[in-house]
This record gives C-alpha cells, sequence and structure tokens, in this order.
C-alpha cells in the first residue's frame, strides 16, 4: 500500500533532511508529504530543533516570478530554500515527493488585503485568517500557486483549505449551537452573492435570516439544539438559507477544477483534503455522528461533482476507532467513485491512536474499506516513539 509522512519543512531545517529522510524511509514509508506552503501556528514539536516551533505563513520555495505576474495576491516569503535538493534526495531512497498545499488560510494575505476575506452576515470581516473562494483575485492566486508548488517537481500538489472554513473565534462565551456558528461562519461577500443569485437563490433574504437568527442569540434568545443538517437547517433557517448554503459548492467545485487542471498541465496531479474530518475530530479523536463525506457539503465541497474532476482524495481519518475510519473511508469511496484514489490520513499517537495495535487496526480497516493509501500525521509533532508505530500499519 502506498504510504507517506506529513513533514514541515522546520523537521527538515531542525533534524536535516538525510537524517530525516533516512528514518521515515527506515519505517517502509514510500513518501513524504512536505508543507511547501503553511500557515502560522505555535506547535508543541518534541524532537525539533525547538520544542516549540513558531510557524509563519510562508511558501516555502521561490516562486516562478511569470506565475504571479499581474495577480494581486502573491505567495508569502518562507524557507525559499526548503526544497532545495530535497527531490533529489527523495529519489536516492525511492520515494515519492508531495508537495502539501494550504491555499485559502493565509492571515498575512488577509490582513494586507482584507476584502479578499470572507464577510459575515452583519457585514463584518472578523476572519482575515480565511481567503473567500469567490473572490476572482483568491482564485488566480490559487491556480499559480498550485501551478508553483507542482513546478517543483512533486508527485501531487496535496490541497488543503481550497473551499469555505468553518468559524474559528478564539474565545466565544456566548452558547452559539452548531447551526447558529455554521450561519454565522457562511460568507457574505460581494461575491459570494453575486453567485449565489446567478443561480437562482435569494441571496439577501439569506443574509437577513442569519443576521436575525445569529443576532437573536447574541440577545439571548437559546441556542440551536443539534447538529447541523440539510433538514435541520431548513427547519432552524429556512429555505433561502439552505440554498444559499448549498450554491457555495459551484464556488468550490469550479475553483477546485481549475486548480487540477493547472496541475496536471504541470505533469502533476491533485490530492483534494477537505477539512471536514478535522472539524469533527481534530480535538479528541472523537468525531460528531456524521460521516464527513455527508457533512463536506458544509463547507462547500460537492464530492460527487468532486469526484469527476480530482484523481485523488485524503480523508482526513481524525478517530480513535477503527470502524469509524474504515466508515468514513467507505462513504468517500461511495460519493467520489469507486475508482479515485482514496488516502486515509491517520494520527500514529495522541489523541487518536494510544497504542500500536490501534493504529494497525485503522490502517486496515481503511485498507479493507478501499482506500490505496496511508499517510501519517505529523512528522515533527508526535514523539519517536509513536512514529515507531508505523512499520506495524505497514506491515499489512
Ligand atoms: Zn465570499
Amino acid at each position: 500500500m502506498d504510504s507517506s509522512v506529513y513533514v514541515f519543512v522546520e523537521d527538515l531545517r531542525g533534524e536535516g533532511v538525510e537524517r530525516v529522510l533516512d528514518r521515515i524511509s527506515g519505517y517502509g514509508v514510500s513518501g513524504i508529504t512536505v508543507g511547501a506552503v503553511h500557515h502560522a501556528s505555535r506547535d508543541v514539536t518534541p524532537h525539533g530543533l525547538s520544542r516549540l516551533t513558531l510557524r509563519h505563513d510562508g511558501a516555502h520555495f521561490t516562486p516562478p516570478p511569470e506565475l504571479f505576474d499581474g495577480l494581486r495576491l502573491a505567495p508569502v516569503p518562507g524557507y525559499t530554500d526548503a526544497f532545495d535538493g530535497l527531490r533529489e534526495a527523495c529519489a536516492k531512497r525511492s520515494m515519492k515527493l508531495h508537495g502539501w498545499t494550504v491555499f485559502l488560510r493565509n492571515a498575512t494575505i488577509g490582513t494586507e488585503h482584507p476584502d479578499v476575506t470572507v464577510r459575515d452576515c452583519f457585514g463584518d470581516r472578523g476572519s482575515l485568517t480565511d481567503l473567500c473562494p469567490a473572490h476572482p483575485d483568491v482564485r488566480d492566486y490559487a491556480v499559480a500557486l498550485a501551478r508553483a508548488v507542482a513546478r517543483l517537481g512533486v508527485d501531487s500538489v496535496v490541497a488543503e483549505s481550497l473551499h469555505f472554513r468553518p468559524l474559528k473565534p478564539q474565545r466565544s462565551f456566548v452558547p452559539l449551537g452548531p447551526m447558529d456558528a455554521y450561519l454565522f461562519a457562511l460568507c457574505f461577500c460581494d461575491y459570494c452573492m453575486r453567485r449565489a443569485t446567478d443561480l437562482g437563490v435569494n441571496a439577501e433574504v439569506a443574509r437577513e435570516e442569519c443576521a436575525r437568527i445569529v443576532g437573536g442569540v447574541f440577545d439571548g434568545d437559546p441556542p440551536a439544539q443539534g447538529e447541523v443538517t440539510r433538514a435541520a437547517l431548513t427547519a432552524y433557517a429556512g429555505p433561502d438559507v439552505v440554498a444559499y448554503a448549498r450554491a457555495r459548492s459551484e464556488t468550490v467545485t469550479t475553483l477546485v477544477s481549475e486548480v487540477a487542471s493547472a496541475v496536471a498541465a504541470e505533469g502533476s496531479k491533485l490530492v483534494f483534503i477537505d477539512s471536514t474530518g478535522a472539524v469533527k475530530g481534530y480535538t479528541d479523536g472523537l468525531p460528531t455522528p456524521g460521516l464527513a463525506a455527508h457533512d463536506a457539503w458544509q463547507l462547500g465541497v460537492d464530492l460527487v461533482a468532486l469526484g469527476d474532476l480530482v484523481p485523488a482524495f485524503g480523508v482526513l481519518a481524525y478517530a480513535r476507532d477503527a470502524a469509524r475510519v474504515a466508515d468514513d473511508v467507505g462513504a468517500y469511496l461511495r460519493s467520489v467513485g469507486k475508482d479515485r484514489e482514496v488516502r486515509a490520513v491517520l494520527r500514529p499517537g495522541y489523541p487518536d491512536s494510544d497504542s500500536t495495535d490501534r493504529l494497525v487496526a485503522k490502517a486496515r480497516g481503511a485498507k479493507a474499506a478501499g482506500a490505496l493509501a496511508v499517510d501519517f500525521y505529523a512528522y515533527g509533532l508526535v514523539p519517536h516513539p509513536v512514529l515507531d508505530r508505523i512499520p506495524a500499519a505497514l506491515s499489512l
């Protein structure tokens, strides 16, 4: 079975390319998925150069200037030498190199150009981290960025955050229910509203409904009960809001289609990852009941449509339970099509896997459900003894 380990450029800088690749190759893993474009974060890194690693928004290579000529948005320069010699170092070990690319999560670009970020139902731009996939400048940037990563000679461009994102306030002492938070996260920028209107949706009514409902909770109304489903959302917010939310998938599908074509034109292939599995299980490995494939629409991800456009998908199987991992992979394959490549992304340690046996059970479950690859997340974030569980998970 194909496999890779997710690696941050800070891992390579800290321990050195040769040592990291030797270790991963020694696990029997067939490739690495390196963070070519990543977002700012502050992470505990148990065996890193620093035990607390501060990451910045950055593209860790030198983008070909002609790709961004005339575009308003350009990649934020990171460690521009991170990919120097990396492909050769992988080839020497017969390992694949994948370019992990975070597309629309970028507070540096959003702060510099607030007009390209999402705008909520109240007209506020409070999520400068989130670039709106409907904005033409964002779309041009995403396509150029995909081409730039593909030109690094990677076997695939692994797309993260190439869709709408959920709301992530750092503090909230208002008891917003899942549906309230969902309505509050919907983007009502001019471009989103125009696209919805073109699809026959009454966008202004949808915006007003969202503002009325969320505003009501802010004023003391009880929050919504229960998870977000189409039926519950229709009952809670009405058909215009549901139609508006569903119209977002056209925005995402067309963008992903353009990105996938650009990547293919550069001789690589796109692996699309939607964040739904992380939204559900990131914190504790105990995902909310709905399978990721069934709830991906909430972020504008139409897996059935994307199945015709994208050759490969990564499923963030952030769950403790092996049966859940298998269920998520199976549902994904049913949505995108049985002939598509589905890769299960597993966390080999906390909070998903408390033992080698559990990791093995999940890899086995993913494979039995039809996954063609397992990827392990992530090299620098987990202790060496946890990484040492990987060989067992690959010897199935
Ligand atoms: Zn928008």
